[in-house]
């Protein structure tokens, strides 16, 4: 479960200059972590949005699979079920904190929401009563940092419990406590699924089974932190 591979896959945006991704082949081992790298524009975004199939986006050319299976057989439905995002700004909506976790898993239980904040790192703000119950977050109550925002979703997609996760990692400097916070945070996360992940922090790329780094649409180097220094 959530074995994943890029079979010479070529993409292009309708109105696009010319290939976003040039024949991208990899594979991500069940339970394994692969870190995406490169500047801006290299076409790391587009390889998760296609896997994800944000805005129904399909390979031009070549196929993805997960467990040997073709993506674009596959329900939507289905396919989000097995797959969780953790984006770089989370959206939070106008109500508690325990809501903004609980949110997309229907019926869960108070005991299962604070186990997932446990997890997320997010006790000390859930458990502060009223802040996690009672207050609202967003634009009428409390501001969270983005740290906290943050680990709203990985709380939330804790609970949600997919075999696979995309991240994409916030590029914004965070104090060391955060950081710490967070790292912790997205080692329960990504502990037995596995993870493809826009990687900023020095932590996440040197703990991949595998980084990949992307120019213009093609993969340049790839191997684990050891076999990429010592290339270098
Ligand atoms: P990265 O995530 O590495 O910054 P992207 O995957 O976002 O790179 O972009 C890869 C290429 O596709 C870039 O040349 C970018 O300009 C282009 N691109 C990204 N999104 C769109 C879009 N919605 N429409 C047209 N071109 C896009
Ligand atoms: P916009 O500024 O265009 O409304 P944002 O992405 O900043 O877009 O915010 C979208 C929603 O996310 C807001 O309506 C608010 O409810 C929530 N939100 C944004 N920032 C925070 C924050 N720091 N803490 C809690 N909720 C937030």
């Amino acid at each position: 479960d959530g074995e994943i591979e890029f079979e010479n896959v070529t993409f292009s945006y309708e109105n696009g200059r010319g290939p976003a991704l040039h024949n991208i082949s990899f594979k991500v081992g069940k339970g394994s972590s692969v870190a995406l790298v490169g500047e801006s524009g290299a076409g790391k975004s587009t390889i998760l949005r296609l896997l994800y199939r944000f805005y129904d986006l399909k390979p031009g050319e070549g196929r993805i699979l997960i467990d040997g299976q073709d993506i674009s057989t596959v329900t939507q439905k289905s396919l989000r079920q097995a797959i969780g995002v953790v984006p770089q700004d989370s959206v939070l909506f106008n109500s508690s904190i325990m809501y903004n976790i609980g949110y997309g898993k229907f019926g869960a239980s108070l005991q299962e929401i604070e186990e997932a904040a446990r997890s997320a790192q997010m006790h000390d703000r859930i458990m502060s009563f009223p802040t996690g119950y009672e207050t609202l977050v967003g634009e009428r109550g409390v501001r969270l940092s983005g740290g906290e925002k943050q680990r709203v979703a990985i709380a939330r997609t804790l609970l949600k419990n997919p075999p696979i996760l995309l991240l994409d990692e916030a590029t914004s400097a965070l104090d060391t406590t955060t950081e710490k916070d967070i790292q912790k945070a997205l080692q329960n996360l990504v502990q037995g699924r596995s993870s493809l992940s826009i990687a900023h922090r020095l932590s996440t790329i040197a703990s991949a089974d595998l980084i990949l780094v992307l120019r213009d649409g093609q993969i340049v180097e790839q191997g684990n932190h050891r076999e990429l220094v010592a290339f270098d």
